[in-house]
């Protein structure tokens, strides 16, 4: 493939950190499938990009921008740090890979595709004159606090006492307070470089031609349909993992060992790809686990010889496994798993409804609060834990609640009944599917 030969020439940023260069390159993929005479400039960091890009794509091709990391910089375990860095770096460290992507396909640029975070991406389209496309990786009601954050400032305060006080004054966010709502909306550093930049994103994005959002049309419809009155174009596409056709590596054989055990008998836990949970809750979780007796398939994130308490590995391990990396999708998708134990990222959300899996929540930062209230206050399929850490105690009531009671029967069926919705929304003329079709029209331009 000739690339002076491609009709149009779509560059887009990615934001290199947490689960989001994955979805934008899906999202890429699929339109590459659709468009196969365009070509695609993505830009990221080079750990991001080599880890994001599977092989060599055709027309889908990675460019790697500065990390901004100081020479020599050792990461010291803090997951922010090579974020603040990487967010000094920018836009500039975008903006002159943008002339390299043109020199290189020998194409001007005819559309701009970033992560919505980033809210710069309205300036660099509006100087090359082109439509700017804004992927939301997360769920819709975090978006809508991020653009309504001035509001949200005014009704509450900021650094006020008010954490009890409901977010009721919200369409559909009277089971909320402020306490769920991220750092930095109404309380924390509003000058620290990511909530500096959420905010800045809120006020941007009414600017962006179309935003594009990894979740479905039934999911969150009041707030959902308050997105569509305040951009120009906010179409839902997703749920992603249901329309990305990845190949399923499992070194670790979790799926032959889930197949050993009673439907919705195990126990899933995955704090994302970033978070390990302190000392003292790993040993909580890891007693609870002990003391219960439920199956359980762990993805841990460390070393869990060093970082889980002496013998645990030992004692548990005719009843437990514990992966480095597992195969998450197919997992909650597999029959065995009866709950999942999450951070409550949104794509582990999404993926717990696909597979119709109960959750237990222990949030840590960034929207992670807001979707544990959503989906226990709102939507009724998880359960955040008593005082929201974890504690031995807080983690066994909510694993017999969820894998042994009526009211955990019940959040199976809610899921269920989301499941459903989910898949009939990337059906063929599905509500997605439909979106997807408008967002196609957009980045090619006819
Ligand atoms: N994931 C996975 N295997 C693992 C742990 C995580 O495939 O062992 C994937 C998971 O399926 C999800 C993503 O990593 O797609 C985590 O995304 P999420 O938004 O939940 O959390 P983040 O990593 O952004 O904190």
């Amino acid at each position: 493939f000739q690339t002076q030969q491609a009709s149009k020439h779509i560059a887009v940023l990615a934001f290199p950190f947490g689960t989001h260069a994955a979805p934008l390159l899906n999202l890429v993929l699929r339109l590459s499938h659709t468009c196969p005479d365009i070509v695609f400039s993505f830009l990221s960091t080079q750990q991001s990009n080599s880890s994001t890009f599977p092989v060599k794509l055709d027309k889908v091709k990675p460019f790697n921008v500065w990390d901004g990391l100081p020479q020599g910089y050792k990461f010291g375990g803090n997951p922010h740090e090579p974020v603040q860095y990487f967010l000094k770096a920018v836009p500039g460290n975008f903006t002159m890979v943008l002339d390299k992507a043109v020199a290189e396909t020998g194409k001007r640029i005819d559309c701009l595709i970033t992560d919505a975070f980033y809210a710069f991406g309205a300036d660099v389209a509006d100087e090359l004159n082109v439509p700017w496309v804004a992927l939301w990786t997360a769920g819709p009601r975090s978006l809508f606090v991020h653009a309504d954050t001035d509001f949200i400032r005014r009704h509450v305060g900021i650094n006020g006492p008010q954490e009890d006080k409901s977010l009721d004054f919200l369409p559909d966010f009277s089971g909320l307070r402020v306490a769920d709502l991220p750092n930095g909306i109404t309380s924390g550093d509003f000058d620290a470089p990511l909530p500096a930049l959420l905010h800045k994103m809120g006020q941007a994005l009414p600017r962006a031609t179309a935003i594009a959002a990894n979740s479905y049309e039934d999911l969150d419809n009041t707030v959902v349909n308050t997105l569509k009155l305040r951009f120009n174009m906010y179409l839902n596409i997703g749920p992603f993992n249901l329309l990305s056709s990845s190949t399923v590596d499992d070194p670790h054989g979790c799926l032959d060992w889930l197949s050993k055990h009673e439907p919705a008998s195990v126990v899933y836990i995955s704090f994302g790809s970033v978070v390990t949970p302190p000392p003292h809750e790993l040993q909580a979780l890891c007693e609870a686990l002990e003391e219960s007796e439920f199956p359980f398939l762990w993805s841990f994130r460390g070393n869990p010889e060093k970082d889980l308490p002496q013998g645990f590995l030992e004692r548990r391990s005719s009843k437990g496994k514990i992966v480095a990396w597992a195969p998450q999708q197919k997992i909650l998708e597999h029959s065995s798993v009866g709950v999942f134990v999450s951070h409550g990222g949104w794509n582990s959300v999404l993926e717990s409804i696909v597979g119709g899996v109960p959750m237990i929540f222990r949030p840590y930062f960034g929207d992670q609060g807001l979707n544990t209230r959503t989906v226990e206050g709102v939507w009724g399929f998880g359960l955040g834990l008593e005082g929201g850490t974890l504690t031995k105690e807080g983690a066994m009531k909510a694993l017999k609640l969820t894998l042994c009671s009526e009211q955990g029967k019940k959040m199976r069926e809610k899921i269920g009944v989301q499941k459903l919705l989910a898949y009939n929304a990337v059906k063929p003329n599905g509500s997605s599917v439909e979106n997807f079709k408008t967002l196609v029209k957009v980045v090619s331009n006819n």
